[in-house]
């Protein structure tokens, strides 16, 4: 009991990333146990039923594991893009500040971002439509891929709901674009809608989804969309390096972790609870619709530091504080978090 209390009240709450999780028992247990072969040289029988698994969650006729969402929406960019095109994305996507570049440089597209003018993170199919059109004249871009986000990380986990997902999609189809979908928490924004995840997968050709977040397995991501792209995929991972031999391992982490879907409502839970307490504390927070909270504060800096002196880890994200809500941390661990941040005054 005593040892409890010395525990709770001195190690640090790691709100850095829903990325910090760990292999639980069960989930290392399973890792140990999996069933394994040469996933490069003729398919690994785990990563077989994994990818046939979220092939189904996710409403795509394939899906290929990979090592990282990065990869995965590297992948799908490089097969949609070419040099002399221009891609759409939502202003502060992943792709756009947060994978270095690769979907121009690796990849060959010109980013456009577009504004957020339905809700944090959520551009208008309007906006989406001014953008179409060919090209007025040969030494203009040819406009030929939309690249959603959901949730939308860098707006603080916005979700964004299945009307406005179709009207998006349909307008990029209309106007003969391809649709990707950067869905590294696209289960949490099914789980936020209470929609299955292939509710919010319609009218894309490709879908990117980690495993390494919420749902806590320690490596791993998916790609999906049509077997013709699937084949193509997998050539392409291959030439990043990506392809890995007994990958079994890593995929039965990946099959534990899609068990859990529905505790990311407890994680949802949680960052309300922390966004309700700080906002109690005089903190401005913008209110979470999944597991992520954004605070603004004068100096982002300053207070990442007078935290991480209390034990509270967070990081820098769209000029505000970001804490991340996730499996390693319990609605006490909050609690804790809450009485050190208004102990300290911050
Ligand atoms: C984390 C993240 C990625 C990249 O995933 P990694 O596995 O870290 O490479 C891509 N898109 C979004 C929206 C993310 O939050």
């Amino acid at each position: 009991m005593w040892c409890d209390l010395f525990v709770t009240n001195t190690a640090p709450i790691d709100l850095r990333s829903d990325t910090v999780t760990r292999p639980d028992e069960q989930m290392s247990a399973a890792m140990a146990a999996a069933e394994v072969g040469d996933d490069v040289l003729d398919h690994d029988p785990t990563m077989r039923a994994l990818e046939e698994r979220v092939a189904q969650l996710l409403g795509t006729a394939a899906a290929l594991w990979v090592p990282s969402g990065t990869m995965g929406n590297l992948i799908a960019l490089m097969l949609h893009l070419k040099r002399g095109d221009r891609f759409l994305a939502p202003r502060g996507a992943h792709v756009l500040n947060h994978e270095l570049g690769s979907a121009a440089w690796l990849a060959g597209g010109m980013p456009e971002p577009l504004d957020w003018s339905a809700g944090p993170g959520r551009p208008t199919a309007e906006a989406v439509r001014a953008q179409l059109g060919g090209a007025a004249a040969y030494d203009m871009l040819h406009t030929t891929l939309l690249c959603l986000e959901n949730t939308h990380n860098g707006a603080g986990g916005a979700v964004v709901p299945p009307d406005e997902h179709v009207m998006l999609a349909a307008a990029a189809r209309e106007g003969g674009l391809k649709v990707h979908l950067d869905g590294a928490r696209l289960w949490n924004a099914s789980v936020a809608l209470g929609v299955p995840p292939a509710a919010l997968t319609v009218g894309v050709d490709t879908v990117q989804a980690c495993l390494s977040k919420g749902l806590g397995a320690p490596v791993g991501s998916v790609v999906a969309g049509s077997e013709e792209f699937i084949g193509e995929a997998r050539r392409v991972r291959k030439m990043l390096g990506g392809g890995v031999r007994q990958g079994g391992v890593l995929a039965a982490a990946g099959l534990v972790a899609l068990d859990r879907l529905d505790a990311l409502a407890e994680d949802h839970d949680n960052a309300r609870a922390l966004a309700d307490g700080l906002t109690e504390l005089g903190w401005d927070v913008t209110p979470p619709q999944t597991n992520i909270v954004l605070a603004a504060v004068p100096d982002v800096q300053l207070t990442l530091r007078r935290l991480q002196a209390i034990g509270v880890r967070a990081v820098p994200m769209s000029g505000q504080v970001r804490f991340v809500t996730h499996r390693d941390v319990s609605k006490t661990d909050i609690e804790e978090a809450l009485r050190r941040i208004g102990g300290a005054r911050l």
